[in-house]
């Protein structure tokens, strides 16, 4: 580990799982202080246990993202605990979407909520904080939101958004220092897609087959990307989006067949 977050200040959310546990982990290793945000607490509480030989500290922060307050409990936890904020990592989450004709106003609400609305409003909150000073915020996006992909709708909807947002945001806050970029994950092992990986043959053959790299993603990869995105060596980067996929989005790969 090389100390590039030395000094900086992150909040994460979905921080108790998966990529957001990576994230955390990696910015603590990487010497940043994080504020870890999930709606599970024993999920997070793990997580700070995770960090502890860290150089950063972790502090946690229980609560839903949808939650009216919950953008501006976070900022001020924040700010009472390290007083500063240098980036945002806006990676709370929900997956499990059907084809549109199977979807209902609740689950169109409830995706649009988690994914979108909570991620619009924790950067609008972020910006309030980081305009004095720049930052960096990186939304978690999907390459279901780059892709169509059968039976993803309203999450792709959520991502293609996210995606939208970033570059706007970008144009509106480049003038503050304020750097906004995406990351789309392809097919990563989690929590999240443990039962289809577990279940669904036909997803991780449509997933890891159509792979140039041949495997499927680590939550680890995803925050080494979330590292570079956030430290200085991206300094010239804003408003993009980059998949860490192996290859799944930019390709119409398969296997080249032996003979
Ligand atoms: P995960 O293992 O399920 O972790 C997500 C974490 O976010 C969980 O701890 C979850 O808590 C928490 N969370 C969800 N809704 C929340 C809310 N309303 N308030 C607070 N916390 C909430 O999922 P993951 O695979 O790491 O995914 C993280 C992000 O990457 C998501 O945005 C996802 O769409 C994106 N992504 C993942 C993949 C993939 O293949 N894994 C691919 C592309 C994009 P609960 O357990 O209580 O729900």
């Amino acid at each position: 580990m090389t100390g590039v977050l030395n000094g900086r200040v992150a909040v994460v959310t979905g921080a108790g799982s998966g990529i957001g546990r990576a994230i955390t982990l990696r910015f603590a290793a990487e010497g940043a202080n994080v504020l870890a945000v999930d709606r599970d607490a024993e999920g997070n509480a793990e997580t700070a246990q995770l960090a502890r030989p860290s150089p950063g500290r972790v502090d946690l922060c229980a609560c839903d993202v949808t939650d009216a307050t919950a953008p501006d409990d976070v900022m001020k936890a924040c700010d009472d605990a390290f007083r500063r904020l240098d980036i945002l990592v806006n990676n709370a989450g929900i997956g499990g979407a059907r084809p549109a004709h199977d979807t209902d106003d609740a689950d169109l609400d409830r995706f649009a909520d988690v994914n979108l609305r909570a991620a619009f409003r924790f950067a609008r909150a972020a910006v309030g904080e980081m305009r004095a000073r720049g930052g960096s915020i990186v939304n978690m996006a999907s390459v279901f939101g780059l892709r169509g992909f059968p039976g993803s709708s309203i999450y792709s909807a959520t991502k293609a958004a996210l995606i939208g947002l970033t570059q706007n945001m970008a144009a509106d806050y480049g003038p503050d220092g304020i750097r906004v970029n995406a990351l789309a994950p392809g097919f990563i092992e989690t929590p999240l897609t443990a039962e289809r990986i577990a279940t669904n043959e036909w997803f991780v053959d449509a997933m890891v087959g159509g792979t140039p790299l041949g495997r499927v993603g680590q939550p680890e990869d995803v925050a080494a990307a979330a590292l570079f995105l956030c430290s200085d060596d991206a300094a010239f980067i804003t408003g993009q989006v980059l998949a860490v996929d192996g290859g799944w989005s930019t390709t119409k790969f398969r296997p080249p067949v032996d003979g």
